[in-house]
């Protein structure tokens, strides 16, 4: 009998790829999704198969799967600081309620818990590159915080039902990742960028450019996720790809790669923006024997051919 994988946010950017690979592995999966920025389409060309069940459901509430339950995963939340602005208290209630939810199901089911965090938990670094053992630099009350706070929450709440309940619980955290399926308009720079560049359109760089991001393709992340689950490692473990690059010159690199004729546009810098952001992924690398596989050039040009379908 096939093991059995619970994805909340499963018909998100990151969540549908992960339905996909363990389909692959021969899991059945539960994905369950609240589409408040998922999308029917991201699993559409998973639904009809007998391994695959659907459920619209919002995991604040009370989480029942009837059956037996070998993981669950939560990749539920809004993921951009747009969408994360936009939805403020649904971003704080499903990093609280629905990680509290979520686990009470692996308790109830016996199974393994894996919780999607966020390089967010280091704040605006000041340390770089973040490894695991850093403790951040976080606004508690800016307006990024209903998402960082509610990261941070969750890693808490995971490792509370680790140690008070033995629930037997992994978390990852998650650096800047693209790929298809990421929304067209959820205000990220990757599809921003290769959206003005698809459209000649000035690509908007918010302050001066010089602030950094470390970019992971999705299908490398997807992996590193995976070897994460089945590894023994509880506490928290970075993945991201640490190639850093500027976002001034990550435009450029967009309007190249694009053969855009698009120019470049300053907007003012978004509150509390984090000036740098690198991974330092030794930890997985030891542990996992991971390390990201896909270029910049090769995961971006996967990238604008499906937003080039899309737009
Ligand atoms: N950014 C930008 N132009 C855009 C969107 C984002 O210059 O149209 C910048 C943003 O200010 C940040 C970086 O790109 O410094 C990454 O932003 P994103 O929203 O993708 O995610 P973040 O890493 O901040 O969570």
């Amino acid at each position: 009998m096939n093991e059995r994988a619970v994805i909340a946010g499963g018909a998100g950017f990151i969540g549908s790829h992960l339905c996909e690979y363990f389909l692959e592995r021969s899991y059945d999966v539960v994905c369950v999704d609240n589409l408040i920025t998922g999308a029917v389409d991201n699993i559409a060309h998973l639904s009809g198969r007998k391994e695959f069940v659907f459920m619209e459901h919002d995991i604040t509430g009370p989480l029942r799967v009837p059956g037996r339950v070998n993981y669950v995963l939560n990749f539920a939340s809004p993921a951009s600081p747009v969408d994360y602005l936009e939805h403020p208290l649904e971003t704080l209630k499903v990093g609280s309620f629905g990680t509290y939810q979520s686990l009470e199901l692996a308790k109830e089911k016996g199974a393994r818990y894996f919780l999607a965090s966020t390089s967010e938990v280091y704040g605006d670094p000041l340390v770089s590159p973040q490894p695991e053992t850093y403790w951040g630099n976080v606004n508690s009350v800016g307006p990024r915080s209903v998402y960082d706070e509610a990261k941070r929450f969750a890693e808490a709440m995971t490792m509370g039902y680790h140690r008070f309940h033995k629930v037997d619980v992994r978390i990852v955290r998650i650096f800047n990742t693209y790929g298809p399926r990421m929304r067209l308009n959820d205000g990220r720079v990757v599809p921003n960028f290769i959206l003005q560049a698809l459209h000649d359109q000035p690509l908007t760089v918010y302050g001066d450019g010089s602030q950094t991001r470390s970019f992971c393709y999705v299908s490398d992340l997807v992996e590193g996720i995976y070897r994460l689950l089945m590894s023994d490692h509880r506490g928290p473990v970075n993945l991201g790809n640490p190639e850093e690059r500027k976002i001034i010159d990550f435009a450029r690199y967009v309007i190249g790669l694009s053969g855009s004729r698009s120019t470049i546009a300053y907007s003012p810098l978004p509150q509390d923006d984090p000036k740098q952001r690198k991974p330092d992924i030794t930890l997985a690398k030891g542990l996992l024997g991971w390390e990201p596989k896909v270029s910049l050039d090769q995961g971006l040009k996967e990238t604008i051919a499906y937003f080039a379908k899309k737009k």
